[in-house]
C-alpha cells in the first residue's frame, strides 16, 4: 500500500459542537480498478477529485456507498463495530448495480491503518465517534449506458456527534402514501446512490408538514410498513418488539441484525414479519403500540414520538423514548465504546 501523508495538517473542529458529516479528516483512501482489476490501494491527503463531466455516475448514478463507525475505548485504543460486515453488504451492492466486489481483506487492512494515521481525528465525547464512508463510484467517461469498465473506490472520515440535532429526543414521521422509496425487484436492498435521490421529494415535503422523516410503505400494496431514510424500524406492540421482515425492498441494516441479537440474547420477544399500517393503528387505538424506533449506524437508536397516517396523529409513549429502545442504545453504543463487554464478536480492536 502506497501511503502519502499530508504536510499541512487541518485545525480540528470542537468535538462538542461536530453535527453529522460537515468536518473531513486528514487523510483519505482511494483505489482504481481498471481492465478488470484492482490497483493497489492508496492512502493520500484529503482532497478534490479531478473528473471529466462525462464521467459515468454523474450521469447514470452507478455507485454505491456504506456507512460504519470507529471509536476509541477507555483505554484509547481504536475499535471498530462490524466493519466487515458493511464490506461484505458493499460487495451485495455492488453485484446488483453491477460492479465490482472488492477485496475485503485487502480494504479492511487498509481501513485499518487509514484510522490509525487519522487516529486523533477520533473524537470520544458521549455521543460522538468516527464516521467512515466507503464509496465506489463508475468513472468511465463516456455518455453510453452501459456498465462502466474502470471504477473508483474510495473512504473518507468524519468526525461526527449525534445525527439529528436534537439528539435523543423522539423524532415525529409521516407515512408517505403517494410517493414509494423501492419496489420488490427494484434496488431497495442496495445501499446504491440513486435511492437516495428518489427520497429526497417526500422528505422535504413532510418536513414542510412540520415531520422530521418519512416512513415509507411496500410499493405493490402500499399497506406494510418497510423503513425510514436511512434506518430501519422497530416497534413494541403488546410487549413483542416487532421489525419489518427482509422482503428484498428494504436495506438489510447491521444496526438492525445488531438489535434482534441483542433482543434474543436478553430474553425479549422479537419477530421479523410484515407489519400492516391498519395493525399499526388498531394496536394504538388499543392502547398496545407502545414505542417505535429506527435503528441505524448514524443515528444508533432513535424514538418515534409520533406516526401520522392519513390526517390521523398517533402519539406513541407520551412521546418520550421507550425502556427497550433506551435499552437497545445504552447497549449498543456500551459495546461500540467499551463500556460493555463484546458479547458478540462485533467489536475489532486496533492497537
Ligand atoms: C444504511 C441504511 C440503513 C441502516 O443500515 P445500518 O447498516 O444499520 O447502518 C437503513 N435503511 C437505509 C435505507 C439505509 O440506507
Amino acid at each position: 500500500m502506497k501511503i502519502t501523508l499530508t504536510t499541512t495538517k487541518k485545525e480540528k473542529p470542537d468535538f462538542s459542537k461536530l453535527g453529522f458529516g460537515k468536518y473531513f479528516t486528514d487523510h483519505m483512501l482511494v483505489m482504481d480498478y481498471e481492465n478488470g482489476e484492482w490497483g493497489e490501494a492508496e492512502i493520500i491527503p484529503y482532497d478534490s477529485f479531478k473528473m471529466a463531466p462525462s464521467t459515468a455516475v454523474l450521469h447514470y448514478a452507478q455507485g454505491i456507498f456504506e456507512g460504519c463507525k470507529a471509536y476509541k475505548d477507555k483505554k484509547g485504543k481504536i475499535t471498530t463495530f462490524r466493519t466487515i460486515d458493511n464490506f461484505l453488504r458493499m460487495n451485495k451492492s455492488a453485484t446488483r448495480m453491477c460492479m465490482p466486489n472488492l477485496p475485503v481483506a485487502i480494504v479492511l487492512e487498509a481501513l485499518y491503518e487509514l484510522l490509525n494515521i487519522d487516529s486523533d481525528w477520533i473524537p470520544t465525547e458521549p455521543g460522538t465517534s468516527l464516521y467512515i464512508r466507503p464509496t465506489m463510484i463508475a468513472s468511465d467517461s463516456a455518455l453510453g449506458v452501459h456498465a462502466s469498465h474502470s471504477y473508483k473506490f474510495f473512504i473518507i472520515l468524519s468526525p461526527v456527534g449525534a445525527y439529528y440535532a436534537n439528539g435523543l429526543k423522539p423524532t415525529k414521521i409521516y407515512i408517505e402514501d403517494n410517493f414509494v422509496r423501492a419496489a420488490i425487484g427494484g434496488t431497495g436492498e442496495a445501499k446504491c446512490m440513486g435511492n437516495y435521490a428518489a427520497s429526497l421529494l417526500a422528505a422535504e415535503e413532510a418536513q414542510k408538514r412540520g415531520y422530521d422523516q418519512v416512513l415509507w410503505l411496500d410499493a405493490a400494496e402500499k399497506k406494510y410498513v418497510e423503513e425510514v431514510g436511512a434506518m430501519n424500524m422497530f416497534f413494541v406492540i403488546d410487549g413483542v418488539v416487532v421489525t419489518p421482515m427482509l422482503t428484498g425492498s428494504i436495506l438489510p441494516g447491521i444496526t438492525r441484525d445488531s438489535i434482534l441479537k441483542i433482543l434474543k440474547k436478553y430474553g425479549y420477544k422479537a419477530e421479523e414479519r410484515k407489519i400492516s399500517v391498519d395493525e399499526l393503528y388498531s394496536a394504538f387505538k388499543g392502547g398496545k403500540l407502545e414505542e417505535a424506533f429506527g435503528a441505524g449506524t448514524a443515528a444508533v437508536v432513535s424514538p418515534v414520538g409520533l406516526i401520522s397516517y392519513k390526517g390521523e396523529d398517533m402519539v406513541i409513549n407520551n412521546g418520550v423514548m421507550g425502556k427497550t429502545a433506551e435499552f437497545l442504545y445504552d447497549k449498543l453504543t456500551g459495546i461500540q465504546c467499551g463500556r460493555y463487554e463484546d458479547e458478540f464478536g462485533w467489536i475489532n480492536r486496533l492497537n
